[in-house]
């Protein structure tokens, strides 16, 4: 169990930042015309790229719902000015000092200065259509949004400040799963954000995981799966083990639409999928259905047969 005295708390200011840039738009080193345009892998068409932003990054022509960066989510989901990010210090060195074919200090020290953010998690606390909640949102960008000592310990905290404050938590997942480097201390993660769940849980206060593509491995076989509510973007690819393993390992030949939100939700897996233009309105109509703010929460639940001792 990776005790909290191995996270090392760093400044953020340590962090070195890159310069601010707008949302979406690519490294200035990359040629002209890759800002321009974007083609959508579904359907191929090319179109503007500041055209497809402003349709939220979902293809105008066949309706694909392309990633979104961490500050292109945090946008278009949370109120304007309502974002308070938390606990952005927590930080790990390189416990196991792993080395592929460069160290993980190295890969960390260049995903960090690319991203300007610590790790591959971000949460805090914002409003919804003027609801308040806990949100967490996972960076696809930060080393493949893998879940290190870091991201199980801010998902965990960002759960009990939720408790403590009796607010609602959404989270947007986005992960090719535990992160190697951290070898079992990440997934050890799995057991701690879950076991938070189940104390918020206790409290009744509402989870809403929303799964964006991807969200696979030991984050989908674990806390993105155990919303009260669990609903996805048309499209998205969920699962565990990639396809190739899974066909290897069962010897079937597996559907077209294979681990895609489409045959999850027909299978049960899911609650909904949410069009990323409905998303905001429809996490404001779940918030209002499932939470009030000034409902006393985590009363106990009147014991059976407590009535006939009247
Ligand atoms: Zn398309």
């Amino acid at each position: 169990m990776p005790d909290r005295g191995q996270i090392q708390s760093e400044k953020t200011e340590n962090i070195e930042r890159p310069q601010q840039t707008a949302p979406g738009s690519t490294q200035a080193t990359a040629p002209a015309s890759e800002d321009i345009w974007v083609k959508c892998p579904a359907c191929k068409e090319i179109a503007f790229r500041k055209e497809v932003e402003r349709n939220l990054n979902v293809c105008g022509k066949c309706g694909h719902h392309l990633r979104l960066t961490l500050t292109q989510r945090l946008a278009i989901t949370a109120d304007r000015g309502s974002w308070r990010e938390m606990f952005a210090d927590v930080a790990i060195g390189d416990p196991l000092e792993f080395v592929d074919s460069k160290p993980y200090s190295s890969r960390l020290a260049a995903a960090r200065k690319s991203s300007g953010r610590n790790d591959a998690v971000v949460v805090g606390t914002a409003s919804i259509e003027e609801h308040s909640v806990a949100l967490a949102i996972m960076d696809f960008e930060f080393m493949g949004g893998s879940m290190g000592v870091v991201v199980g310990e801010k998902l965990a905290r960002l759960f009990d400040h939720a408790l403590a404050n009796s607010l609602p938590l959404v989270l947007f997942s986005a992960s090719g799963g535990a992160r190697m480097q951290e070898g079992a201390l990440s997934l050890m993660q799995m057991a701690k954000v879950s076991s938070a769940i189940a104390r918020f849980r206790d409290a009744c206060l509402p989870f809403i995981s929303v799964l964006c593509d991807p969200t696979t491995g030991g984050v989908a076989a674990s806390f993105a799966m155990l919303g009260d509510l669990n609903i996805s973007e048309p499209g998205a690819l969920i699962g565990f083990a990639g396809r190739r393993v899974t066909k290897q390992t069962t010897g079937e030949d597996l559907p077209s639409d294979f681990q895609r939100a489409e045959f999850l939700l027909a299978h049960g897996m899911l609650d909904a999928i949410v069009p990323r233009s409905q998303m905001r309105a429809t996490l404001s109509r779940l918030l209002a259905m499932l939470h009030r703010p000034n409902a006393k929460v985590a009363a106990p639940r009147p014991k059976a047969g407590a009535r006939a001792k009247k």
